[in-house]
């Protein structure tokens, strides 16, 4: 057992640190208040190797493993989660190319991901009566001679109206109930598919979340991700990365809690002391330090059994459920040291309250991940 980082990933973590200090930290405000994609830094991002990471360099990405995608989630997520959640789905559409795709798809569409020229890829599988109960989508794919005729409706689509690329969930064969899901990789610019209004978020303003209205969208039949049939597997599979990648950002986050934390409660006076010397406060940051903890290993551990190319999707979600519940904690006691000033806009904390709150509920809720853990350990009963 090794809890040392090997010498690329503390690389990759200086390279990602300066480039969230430089770069992120500085306009996320901006981002936040006024809806802004942040397409330059994302272009930036792309061209620092951090959109298709665990793709082989053979197809345009970056050849790193997990473990190195965690670490680049967790310092982009503590200077905006906007750019990181953007950063995480587009990494995991990547992924799922690369994983599922044919030679042909996997040279078309993860160049364009991995170099930026693609501002973003996108995953679409929530429908308005399809959250948790992914397997109720109702979008259709029926085949007609080389083509697939889409016809349908996404919403909560992350950075939606920007993705080159859309890996998009739809019924191929109604008989089959979960059986019957294919994935097709869809165009930006394909005729019949609209990109709806972008919704008003609590926080991750930055990020864009649409929905998605497919009528009779002609896809090219060698668009099918994998095989007919395959659709919900492939999707399941590829979101047991991605929440490697959210628990990520909400570690990034909760440092971001703690960092500020740390600084305020050591220069506010109150009683004649700073509030650092209360043992209410310092108790707060001890357990804001100690879920940082626990949630970073779960994550990174999650992530090196994904790397061993072993089973990973229990670890997945519990890194998930506890990081993302630790992070809106983090959150909470941030704003609490921060006292009134903490609900302003002058202290970023009031603005990682409102970001962390997501992660509990997209790609997954906490209540499914539980259901994840505990389907896991019960097996079926
Ligand atoms: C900002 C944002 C970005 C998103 N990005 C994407 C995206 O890129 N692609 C995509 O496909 N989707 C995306 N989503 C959708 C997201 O994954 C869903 O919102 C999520 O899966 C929950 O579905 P729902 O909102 O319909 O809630 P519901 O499924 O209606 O859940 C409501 C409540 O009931 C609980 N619940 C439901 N079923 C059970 C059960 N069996 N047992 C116990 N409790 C249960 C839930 O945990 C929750 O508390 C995004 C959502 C948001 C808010």
């Amino acid at each position: 057992m090794d809890f040392e980082l090997k010498e690329e990933h503390k690389l990759l973590v200086e390279m990602t640190r300066n480039f969230t200090d430089n770069e992120l930290i500085p306009i996320a405000p901006e981002i936040d208040a006024k809806e802004i994609f942040p397409k330059e830094n994302l272009k930036k991002m792309a061209e620092l190797g951090l959109m298709a990471m665990t793709v082989p360099e053979d197809y345009g990405g970056s050849g790193m493993d997990t473990v190195s995608f965690a670490l680049a989630m967790m310092e982009v997520g503590r200077g905006c989660a906007s750019t990181a959640v953007t950063m995480s789905v587009t990494n995991m559409v990547a992924e799922g190319i690369f994983r599922f795709g044919n030679e042909e798809q996997r040279k078309k569409y993860i160049p364009p991901i991995a170099t930026g020229e693609y501002a973003a890829a996108s995953f679409a599988l929530t429908e308005p009566w399809a959250g948790s109960d992914a397997g109720a989508i109702k979008t259709t794919a029926i085949r007609d001679g080389d083509y697939y005729i889409i016809n349908g409706e996404k919403v909560f689509i992350t950075s939606g109206a920007y993705a080159g690329v859309i890996m998009v969930a739809a019924v191929t064969d109604k008989s089959k109930g979960k059986h019957g899901i294919s994935v097709f990789l869809v165009e930006q610019d394909t005729p019949g598919l609209t990109i709806g209004k972008a919704e008003e978020k609590m926080g991750q303003r930055g990020s864009n979340t649409v929905s998605l209205v497919f009528e009779d969208c002609r896809v090219p039949a060698e668009n099918l991700l994998g095989q007919e049939g395959d659709g919900f597997k492939i999707m399941l599979a590829d979101l047991d990365g991605g929440r490697i990648g959210i628990g990520s950002l909400a570690c990034g986050v909760m440092k971001a809690c703690l960092e500020e934390s740390i600084k305020y409660s050591k220069g506010r006076v109150q009683f004649g002391k700073p509030i650092a010397e209360f043992q209410a406060i310092q108790w707060m940051i001890a357990d804001m330090a100690t879920d940082l903890e626990a949630a970073k290993n779960m994550v990174l551990r999650a992530a090196w059994l994904k790397d061993q190319g072993v089973r990973f999707t229990q670890a997945a979600s519990m890194a998930k459920l506890f990081a993302t519940e630790a992070a809106n904690r983090a959150a909470y006691k941030a704003v609490q040291i921060h006292g009134g000033y903490g609900y302003t806009r002058e202290f970023p904390v009031e603005r990682f309250y409102r970001d962390v709150r997501v992660t509990t509920l997209y790609e997954g809720t906490s209540e499914i991940q539980r259901i994840v853990i505990a389907r896991n350990i019960l097996g079926k009963l």
